[in-house]
């Protein structure tokens, strides 16, 4: 029988995460400061544990994953790698097709692998209460979901448009013992000047960060935790990659091709950084591997963005970084993957599209449902609207290979379930879903307040 569900052991859970900054060929550029110097790990000492900032400078390739953290993956790791059969057979492919699936995990994404460890580290550095911010909620419900295995305190400036509009996901924060509130808030400075600008401001991803971050750096007891884009966050994702790799090798296959969902970067990063370290490594399974980033074409930050410093937040609390940026008061068009509304990009992510190393796709709205209605009637799992991002990607390379009749090996990554964005699925079918044009103006507006830099 051809193997589905290739499944692995608790003990097969990675022990080490792997650091894609060991194999780079030039090192990343440093964060820089107000003063365009770069930014010393103390200064960030404010908002992050020691531990952490460690891991987000290290240069080390491999770096342990404590018994503490591999413990609470083991709730749900190893994630199941899956053959989608069904899906090739519907589509009449030649191609193979594989997911990784991550919506197995307590929150429903692949958040929790970064959320876990960040709330382990700083429980032992002893931080006494978590801030953060979410957009649609799955970064939120994550870290809440981690602060409570550790028992850590976990605050929580949601994106006052996805606090009304999905009430479920800040109950499940709820549940999971968090304090949730609606940003822009009245707690911070930022907050309050959006608010007096504006008392109707629905929020942003960015300002919310302003938010989270204004009130760990006034408090010495707390820090801020963000659930992508960063070095970190992106190493400990990497057990999804790491994990898949064995499971290939269970079934004797390789990938000619990745591709994953890109908001911030950290799945992405998670699924293709291992593969490249074996492109790195001089591996010939590896020598034609393509790494495909998928964006929607409404916020299409690695297709359409500059290669250039910028602010991860609106307010310009945080330290410029060097990326793939649609300008930080860039507000995307309200599309329903709100995990891929963002600005900017993962670092890392964008030095490898620099430097040729992986590739990046933008794909329109409506098709990316088109497709993950198609997966969930071929393979039964309902996708987040992430997640669709891939799949159409996916979808369409398998139908090249149609034609050229070639039988590719596809791997994409299965970020979520999208058991909470039904509502979502809801105005597809009803027609009521919009493909946004690309925001050209808007995005050339913004890239005029790019930071000046040297
Ligand atoms: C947050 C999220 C993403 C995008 O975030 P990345 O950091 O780019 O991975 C993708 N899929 C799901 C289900 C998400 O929740």
């Amino acid at each position: 029988m051809t193997p589905l569900r290739i499944n692995l052991e608790q003990e097969d859970i990675p022990t080490h995460w792997y650091n894609i900054v060991a194999d780079l060929a030039n090192p990343p550029a440093p964060p820089l400061g107000p003063d365009g110097n770069p930014v010393p790990p103390e200064a960030m000492g404010a908002i992050f544990p020691g531990p952490i900032l460690e891991q987000e400078m290290s240069a080390e390739r491999w770096i342990a994953i404590p018994e503490e953290v591999r413990q609470i993956y083991a709730l749900w790791r190893p994630a199941p790698l899956c053959r989608a059969l069904r899906l090739e057979q519907a589509l009449g492919t030649p191609a193979k097709i594989f997911y990784k699936y991550e919506g197995v995990s307590p929150a429903g994404s692949h958040k929790p692998n970064s959320a876990v460890p960040q709330a382990y580290f700083n429980k032992i550095a002893g931080t006494k209460r978590l801030t953060t911010e979410t957009g649609a909620g799955q970064w939120g419900s994550s870290i809440a979901f981690a602060g409570q295995m550790f028992g850590l305190p976990v605050r929580v400036y949601m994106v006052k448009v996805s606090y009304e509009q999905k009430p479920f996901r800040r109950s499940m924060m709820q549940t999971w013992g968090a304090e949730v509130f609606a940003s822009p808030s009245n707690l911070t400075n930022a907050g309050r000047a959006a608010l007096a600008a504006d008392p109707d401001n629905q929020g942003s991803l960015g300002l919310a960060i302003s938010e989270a971050v204004e009130e760990a750096a006034a408090d010495p007891g707390t820090c801020y935790t963000l659930g992508s884009v960063l070095n970190h966050v992106l190493l400990h994702q990497s057990v999804i990659g790491l994990e898949a790799k064995k499971q290939f090798d269970k079934i004797g296959l390789y990938p000619d091709v990745i591709f994953g969902p890109c908001g911030g970067g950290s799945s992405f990063g998670g699924i293709a950084f291992p593969f490249l370290a074996d492109k790195a490594a001089g591996d010939k399974r590896a020598t034609n591997l393509r790494c495909v980033a998928v964006e929607p074409t409404s916020c299409p930050t690695l297709t359409k963005g500059h290669y250039a410093y910028d602010y991860g937040d609106v307010s310009g609390y945080t330290p410029i970084m060097k990326m793939y940026t649609l300008g930080h008061d860039f507000m995307p068009p309200g599309i329903h993957a709100g995990g891929l509304r963002y600005h900017g990009d993962s670092p890392l992510v964008s030095q490898l599209l620099h430097e040729g190393r992986i590739e990046a796709l933008a794909v329109p709205q409506i098709a990316t449902f088109e497709a993950g209605v198609q997966f969930a009637q071929a393979e039964g799992i309902i996708p987040a609207p992430e997640s669709c991002h891939a799949i159409r990607a996916a979808i369409d390379e398998a139908l090249k290979c149609k034609i050229t009749g070639e039988a590719k090996t596809i791997l994409f990554s299965l970020t979520g379930h999208g058991h909470f964005d039904m509502a979502s699925y809801d105005k597809y079918f009803s027609g009521k879903l919009e493909d946004y044009d690309y925001p050209e103006a808007a995005i050339a507006e913004s890239l005029k307040h790019l930071p000046k830099v040297g």
